[in-house]
């Protein structure tokens, strides 16, 4: 009797071995009953296309792709998912019949981590988003599906204006300098900048002009608790931190990968927390 094949999937990333997404996975994994695991590959940032083909070629099923290789993941598929397209960045890729696919769940995890938190997404929301990277493209793409509106601030703010123009009227770009005026009336406030990163300075802008009612969600989660949501929350508003997002844009990679939906029950999120805390924080 042949011993069914056990799946591989990981994440990649330079940085990555921040990353919760082993935890979760493998947490899921072991749940499930499913052979397999979930590894971190965290390379030099020049082996990124060499990398991949490696690990192709040694059979993974697929991987979930991190700072800053969203864009190179797109470049290096041979068919996307129309998120994907439109996002112009990948978070996963799935290597089956002989194609490499890219998909972007960055969006999904996004609209679960703060629904909660905005009250929805059942009437139009106005959203400013901090950054213009590849989380940054997938969280436009996810929000304009469910008729929000976005004020999209970066520092090189080219990139903000590529993005209006690829998603159209529902975005528009703006200064780092247009910061605060640019928070009037809106519902939420996202970091998507890779400030505030451990090792990185952190992202401080003026919250004045937000109203008090509307949620500041940052996507960083190492740290969990990062200074940006700490002056947030010292100015009165709610908070989102990036570990329900990571949950949420993982549930639909582990289906990419392993087949299956992760089970249901599971508290992914205490166990994130704990493996954040055996970490030191
Ligand atoms: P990326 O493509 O490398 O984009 C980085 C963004 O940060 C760009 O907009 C860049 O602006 C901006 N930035 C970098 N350094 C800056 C500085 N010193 N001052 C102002 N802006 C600066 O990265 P990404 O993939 O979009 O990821 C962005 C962040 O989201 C990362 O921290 C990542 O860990 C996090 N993330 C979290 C989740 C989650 O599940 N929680 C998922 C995806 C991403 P320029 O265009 O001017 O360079």
């Amino acid at each position: 009797m042949t011993a069914s094949p056990s799946l591989v999937a990981g994440v990649i990333g330079s940085p990555a071995k921040h990353s919760l997404s082993p935890t979760i996975h493998n947490a899921w994994l072991h749940a499930a009953g499913i052979k397999g695991g979930y590894r971190l590959y965290d390379i030099p940032e020049g082996e990124f296309e060499a990398k991949v083909g490696e690990l192709r070629a040694e059979g993974l099923s697929g991987l979930n792709v991190t700072i800053p290789f969203k864009e190179r993941a797109l470049a290096i598929s041979t068919r996307q998912t129309a998120e994907a397209r439109q996002a112009g960045a990948a978070n996963v890729l799935t290597f089956r019949d002989g194609e490499v696919w890219a998909d972007n769940t960055d969006g999904i995890g996004v609209i679960e981590a703060l629904s909660a938190a905005i009250g929805g997404f059942s009437e139009p929301r106005t959203l400013v988003i901090l950054g213009a990277g590849g989380a940054a493209a997938g969280a436009i793409m996810a929000l304009r599906h469910v008729g929000s509106r976005i004020r999209l601030v970066n520092r090189t703010r080219a990139k903000a204006e590529i993005l209006a123009e690829r998603f159209g009227q529902q975005v528009a770009a703006y200064d780092w300098a247009d910061l605060p005026a640019v928070l009037d009336g809106v519902d939420a406030v996202i970091n998507a900048t890779s400030l505030g990163l451990e090792g990185r300075d952190p992202l401080v802008i003026d919250f004045a002009g937000l109203p008090k009612t509307a949620p500041v969600m940052d996507m960083v989660y190492k740290p969990l608790d990062t200074a940006f949501l700490q002056a947030a929350r010292a100015a009165g508003h709610p908070t989102v931190d990036g570990l329900d997002m990571l949950i949420g844009q993982a549930r639909p990679s582990f289906a990419h990968f392993f087949g299956v939906r992760p089970p249901e029950g599971l508290d992914v999120r205490a166990l994130a927390l704990a493996e954040l805390a055996r970490r030191g924080g």
